[in-house]
């Protein structure tokens, strides 16, 4: 059992940190609004402290998810930023969803300072945090890897090192490519069906166990038929992942041509209000 901390417990660290302290980790939480460390501390024991700095301060393993860039610059980086106070030896995990280039900049940092970083995104939601089965997409130095793997797998049902610094990055970028296209064919699946006059139930039924069938026509189909959306993953969200996709894809040379497109139509989401609805309300703006 190691000695961790963990800096953001939000929608998902608050559940993953849970889970590092249900494995029997020893762990120690900072979130930026204090109150709920406090309550994360009063449900689930531990410490709670006041700086990112203190957090990282004689801990093996520090995780963090935070919001973006920026945030992971802040508290990693900034005064009193966990990168201040983390030991020789130690290893930073960030699942942040952020950019290949901030994962990059963290790991030589880190590098310089005498400890490990990982950029270690995940997938699953919501619904995956809770349940700890998340699929957790890493990149840094194998030995590092490694002697992390073991506490990240509390909170995930799959984890990976695919590569060096940023390639786990890289790989939930992949991810959030293969979700953008994927949801706007299901949401003009159903609105044609509609419009044909069918059963759209019976139809996601039939349809889901043939060659058509994924996890989002499983998951979201019939939501996405009854108009609900407050399913997890925001689509302000998926636009700061989008973003992230598009701007690497300019310097790599990848041409997503659905990508770019469907990122534009969760604009038009988000002018309709749904800034907070899930990813699966790309069927509200061919139904407005
Ligand atoms: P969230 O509920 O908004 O939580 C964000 C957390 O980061 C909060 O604890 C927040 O503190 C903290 N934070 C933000 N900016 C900060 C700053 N500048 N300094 C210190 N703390 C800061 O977000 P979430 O849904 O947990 O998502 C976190 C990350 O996971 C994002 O990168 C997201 O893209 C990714 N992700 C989310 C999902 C999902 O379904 N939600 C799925 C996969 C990946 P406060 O409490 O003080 O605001």
């Amino acid at each position: 059992m190691a000695k961790v901390a963990f800096l953001g417990l939000g929608v998902m660290g608050y559940p993953m940190a849970r889970h590092l302290k249900a494995k029997g980790h020893e762990v120690t939480v900072y979130n930026r609004t204090a109150a709920k460390a406090e309550q994360w501390v009063s449900e689930n024991g531990g410490r709670a402290v006041k700086t990112p700095r203190d957090a990282a301060e004689g801990q093996e393993i520090v995780f963090a998810c935070v919001g973006n860039d920026d945030d992971l610059r802040q508290v990693t980086l900034g005064p009193d930023g966990a990168f201040h106070g983390m030991g020789k030896g130690a290893i930073f995990v960030d699942h942040t969803t952020a950019s290949a280039e901030v994962a990059r900049d963290l790991y030589a940092a880190a590098k310089d300072k005498g400890f490990a970083f990982i950029d270690a995104p995940v997938s699953g939601g919501q619904a995956g945090a809770e349940n700890g089965v998340l699929t957790v997409m890493c990149g840094g130095d194998a030995d590092a890897y490694a002697k992390a793997e073991p506490a990240i797998m509390s909170f995930a049902r799959a984890s990976r090192l695919m590569g060096e610094a940023g390639a786990g990055q890289l790989t939930k970028m992949i991810n959030q490519i293969c979700i953008a296209g994927l949801v706007q064919g299901l949401a003009e699946g159903i609105h044609f069906g509609k419009k044909a006059g069918l059963d759209i139930e019976a139809v996601l039924e039939v349809i889901s166990k043939g060659a058509a069938g994924s996890w989002q026509m499983e998951n979201r189909g019939k939501t996405m038929n009854q108009g609900k959306f407050d399913f997890g993953f925001a689509v302000d969200w998926m636009r700061k992942d989008l973003a992230i996709v598009l701007g690497e894809a300019r310097k790599n040379g990848a041409s997503l041509p659905v990508t770019a497109l469907v990122d534009q139509f969760y604009a038009d989401v988000q002018k309709m209000g749904g800034k907070r609805w899930d990813t699966s309300s790309l069927i509200a703006r061919l139904e407005k």
